[in-house]
This record gives C-alpha cells, structure tokens and sequence, in this order.
C-alpha cells in the first residue's frame, strides 16, 4: 500500500513511522510513505504557499494554488488515489475507517498548516478526515497516526496477525476495549497478577476478561457500553 503526503514540511516523515511495526513494512516493501514539498508547485518564484485571509483575521491561509496544483497532477498520475485533507471538521478517524482504508492501494494525506487551507483547495480535495475533537498545528501528525493506525491492518505487516485479534476497537472485542494485560514477574512491589489468569481454566479466564473490559468502558467510555463486550451484560 502506497502513502504520499502533501505537507510544507516533507523532512518530519517518514519520523516514527520509520521504526517499529510500520518501519520494517516499509523496509519489506509492503507500505511506502512518500512526502512531497508543496512548495515544488507553487507558481510564484518565492514559493510563497500562504497568504492573509479575505474578511480579516489573525493569522495566514495556505492557499489554493499549490494545492490544487499538487492534487491535479498527483491524481493525472495515479488514477484513483484517493485524495484526503487533514482537517479538524472531517469525518472522525477511527478503527473502523482505518479498516476501510487499508482496503485502498494509494492514499494521499494532505495537511494543512496555520489557520487552514483555502475554501477552493477543500473543495478540490474533497474528502476530510480529522484525528479528533482537538485543534493541532498542522496536519502532519494526524497523517501519521492515520498511516500508522492504517498500516497495521494490511495484511503482512504485523509480524504475528493473530494480534489484532481482540484488540481494542476490533471486531473480536466488538469496538470496545481490550482486556487488561499483565506479564512476568507474578508478583510486582505486593502486586500480584489476578489468580485467574494464572488458573489454566479459559471459561473462567474469559468470563474475567469481559467483566474487566465492562468495567473499564463503564468508567471511562461510557459510550462504547452499548456496543462494547457487553453482550453478558447490557446491550
Ligand atoms: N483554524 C482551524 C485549525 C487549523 S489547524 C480551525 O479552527 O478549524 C492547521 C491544520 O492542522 C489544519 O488545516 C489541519 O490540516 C491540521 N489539523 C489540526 N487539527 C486537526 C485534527 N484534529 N485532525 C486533523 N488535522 C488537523
């Protein structure tokens, strides 16, 4: 699967994205990240890709120019690429569009930069994604929590698959989360590991792993009850 990136800042990727799980796809070939300069499109000789906003207000706006430059040529090269804005107002990322876009071949992830992007350059684009109810500096790191988060469900990336079973937000855990985790030593400063898990009886195992995960969505996401592990329980 094949990320491009359309950012004033090409020289922060690959970043974490080079290490670890997604390091080594890109190593083995299996995902490509790709960061493009916007400022090669510009058609001004100062490669200026920001200017005041119209109407008044504080700070500068990417404008459409570069942008709309860029995403033409990109998607005359690359027939049905799908084109994505890096946006506060966009659709909310999450497990289940990260499913849905690792179903893709060719992602382009543009972000936007100090107060946003031009009216004309969104509409061009289209399609907007946000990483959540919370205003960033850029779009960079959205794009990459989204390629890192999309990355790990095409197939060959996780070295061991299996481990996306169960994981919080999967279908094994119906998008709720996943059971609490403990390893080695048993016994951590009088802490000890819940004698269950250590009994050998899975029904038993099981059954504790459900109620621990109703009780941490309770708690903490009382929005996922109803759809979460909860079917012992309310639904
Ligand atoms: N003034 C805008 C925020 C601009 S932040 C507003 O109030 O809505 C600058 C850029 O950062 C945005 O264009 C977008 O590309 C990126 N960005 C900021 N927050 C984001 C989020 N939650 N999700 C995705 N991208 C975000």
């Amino acid at each position: 699967m094949r990320f491009d990136v359309l950012t004033i800042f090409p020289e922060v990727f690959p970043g974490p994205l080079g290490i670890g799980v997604v390091g080594r796809a890109i190593e083995a070939g299996n995902i490509s990240v790709t960061a493009h300069d916007l400022r090669d499109w510009t058609a001004d000789k100062h490669r200026k890709v920001d200017d005041i906003p119209f109407g008044g207000g504080a700070g500068m706006v990417l404008t459409a120019q570069p942008l709309v430059a860029a995403v033409r040529q990109i998607r005359f090269e690359r027939p049905g690429i799908r084109c994505i804005l890096m946006s506060p107002q966009g659709r909310v990322f999450d497990q289940t569009v990260a499913s849905e876009l690792a179903q893709e071949q060719d992602i382009l992830l543009v972000c936007g930069r100090y107060q946003g992007v031009d009216e004309r350059a969104r509409a061009e684009i289209g399609e907007e994604l946000s990483v959540g109810d919370y205003v960033l500096s850029g779009g960079e790191i959205a794009a990459m929590a989204v390629i890192e988060a999309t990355s790990r469900l095409v197939a060959g990336v996780l070295g061991s698959p299996e481990s996306l079973v169960g994981e919080s937000f999967s279908e094994a855990t119906e998008g709720g989360f996943e059971p609490p985790l403990y390893t080695r030593p048993a016994i951590f400063e009088d802490n000890e590991v819940p004698a269950v898990l250590r009994s050998g009886d899975h029904a038993a195992i099981e059954r504790w792993r459900r109620q621990q995960i109703q009780q941490a969505q309770r708690r903490h996401r009382p929005d996922l009850v109803r759809c979460g592990t909860t079917s012992g329980g309310q639904k």
